[in-house]
């Protein structure tokens, strides 16, 4: 599959794999994918993020010297089932998901890790247990604006009651 990758602060389009889902995971195919400040940060600033995320217990924030597909705003269309899913999101239903993606005891920002590539690509895995179907035929342009509206929709009320 194609995909868009960051090495050194530069995004270049590579051919890689496509991904397989794991226990509880779903394929998607990606539709649309969003940039974030997070995104444009991490790509001139990511090791010195990475080096207070190391401080704080997670070691796995990606770094400039790794390759790494970015992309946490993702719409997509399910694809495929990994092992021990519920099959509750049938192939072709629409989706965004919460952009973390568990293995074992080890959780990684999707997007954000070399261990979690995310959805500047044709394809993604994601959590099943965090992905919810798009309701009443809201258009990709809007439902790929579900994760930044979430983050706002936390922060905004927080930062009022300051
Ligand atoms: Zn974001």
């Amino acid at each position: 599959m194609k995909a868009a990758s960051l090495f050194q602060g530069r995004l270049e389009l590579v051919e890689l794999a496509a991904p397989c889902p794991k226990a509880g995971q779903l394929l998607l195919d990606v539709k649309r994918c969003g940039i974030c400040g997070s995104d444009l940060h991490t790509r001139l600033h990511g090791d010195e993020l990475a080096d207070t995320l190391e401080l704080c217990g997670y070691p796995r924030y990606m770094r400039s010297g790794q390759r790494v597909v970015m992309g946490h705003e993702i719409y997509g269309e399910v694809v495929e089932h990994g092992p021990w899913t519920s099959g509750r999101l049938k192939p072709g239903t629409p989706v965004v998901s919460i952009p973390l993606l568990r293995r074992g005891r080890q959780v990684d920002g999707i997007g954000l890790s070399a261990d979690a590539p995310g959805g500047y690509a044709e394809q993604v895995v994601v959590q099943e247990s965090l992905t919810l179907p798009v309701p009443n035929g809201l258009g990709p342009d809007l439902a790929v604006l579900t994760e930044p509206m979430a983050v706002a929709w936390h922060a905004v009320p927080s930062a009022a009651a300051r």
